[in-house]
């Protein structure tokens, strides 16, 4: 047998993913102004985007970002433990671990890093990962890479849970699941999670990537907003990128896992400190996602409003009380061609396709936001209905 080729490989793949019209379009965004975005020289409302809160472009990030530029310019430098680490990623370190209610909190520069760290650091050959069938990506990588068992339980499933978990009682365990399922909207059993997590000695692993800022008391995520405390939520990894409008991520927990992380997490170790003038930028997002409640209450109206016209004009959702809002439109080519008929009409909304979703599961990914008008999205539910019924000719 010769020796496989990588690059004709590779070319088999993507010509496999064109037959199965699944490839992928990365596209330019020209502008950014509010909600809206132009791509293409169009000027389209923005309903892709995960800035739940519309703080990406507020002015308060703007200054803390610039102002610690001219104290720190840009890069940090080095990794932390090497001196990249500053008073900004301290303050906010801090500030996290208050805002959610744990002892401790570790700045990681990704989310998808912070879910390898976790997993990397706790888990080894022998123990066992238990996780939701539509979890994140990042988080099945991250079992696969610690060189644990990976066994999955049914969606939002806590007895498929409990089975996967009592098949194996002498395995190390954590159970982890996504909050607020990220393709979907919809929210995990987090109580019956982390009873059944303390009934099996399993430890419990939340990642509140869509759920920080926009659940919860004071936003502080989906554990607060069910009453769930470190001793019942021991590890809380949440993203600084997506209601923080920022980028970067953290995990909080006991001091204990946080000096854990610090010593074995290799993708904390091993890499670049997130720029301080992120972390002060992400400090000013927390004080506003904490205090400005009104801008919650604002998303959570609109989420409302869009389920109740949705409803009035017959459109089919996904049971979601979250800012995600999918719009299910079955095979990806029917998901394209809806996506492609928005945007004539002036709204940008991202087909979801597979792999991201599971066959036949193509959809319309509908984010609100904070920053949206309340005539935006009656505007795009009728733009919706007509495209929806001109699939359906
Ligand atoms: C976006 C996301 C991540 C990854 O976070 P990044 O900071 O973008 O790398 C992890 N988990 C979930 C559920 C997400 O939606």
């Amino acid at each position: 047998m010769p020796r496989p080729d990588l690059s004709a490989r590779l070319a088999a793949a993507q010509a496999q993913r064109a037959r199965d019209g699944l490839l992928r379009r990365l596209r330019t965004v020209e502008s950014v102004a509010g909600s809206r975005i132009t791509i293409d020289g169009k000027s389209l409302a923005d309903f892709g985007s995960n800035d739940y809160l519309g703080l990406a472009q507020h002015p308060a990030l703007r200054a803390a970002l610039t102002r610690a530029v001219d104290c720190w310019g840009v890069g940090a430098g080095a990794a932390h433990l090497l001196g990249g680490h500053r008073d900004e990623h301290a303050a906010l370190e801090e500030k996290l671990a208050l805002w959610t209610g744990r002892e401790r909190a570790l700045l990681f520069s990704t989310g998808y890093m912070a879910n390898l760290g976790v997993a990397g650091t706790l888990l080894r050959d022998g123990d066992v990962c238990v996780q939701d069938k539509l979890n994140h990506a990042s988080l099945i990588d991250a079992a696969r890479l610690s060189g644990a068992e990976f066994v999955r339980y049914r969606h939002a499933d806590a007895d498929s849970a409990r089975r996967q978990l009592r098949a194996r009682p002498d395995a190390a365990a954590i159970l982890a699941t996504d909050a607020v399922f990220s393709m979907d909207g919809d929210l995990a059993p987090l109580r019956e999670l982390a009873v059944l997590c303390k009934r099996e000695h399993a430890t419990l692993m939340i990642d509140d990537a869509h759920g920080i800022g926009v659940l919860g008391p004071d936003g502080a995520g989906s554990p607060g907003a069910v009453g769930l405390a470190q001793n019942d939520a021991p590890i809380l990894m949440a993203t600084l990128g997506k209601a923080l409008g920022v980028a970067g991520a953290f995990v909080a927990g006991s001091t204990a896992l946080i000096e854990g992380l610090v010593q074995f997490a290799r993708p904390y170790v091993y890499t670049t400190a997130m720029p301080p003038a992120l972390a002060a930028a992400a400090s000013a997002a927390v004080d506003i996602a904490r205090n400005d409640s009104e801008r919650r209450e604002r998303l959570h109206r609109h989420i409302a409003r869009f389920r109740h016209g949705a409803a009035q004009r017959g459109i089919a959702l996904l049971p979601s009380s979250t800012p995600i809002q999918p719009v299910p439109a079955g095979d990806s080519a029917t998901a394209s061609s809806i996506a492609q008929r928005l945007e004539g009409t002036g709204f940008y909304v991202p087909a979801i396709r597979p792999p991201s979703v599971p066959a036949n599961g193509a959809r319309l990914r509908v984010s609100l936001s904070a920053a949206h008008a309340e005539d935006q999205i009656e505007r795009l539910l009728d733009a919706l209905a007509i495209a929806l019924a001109a699939e359906r000719r």
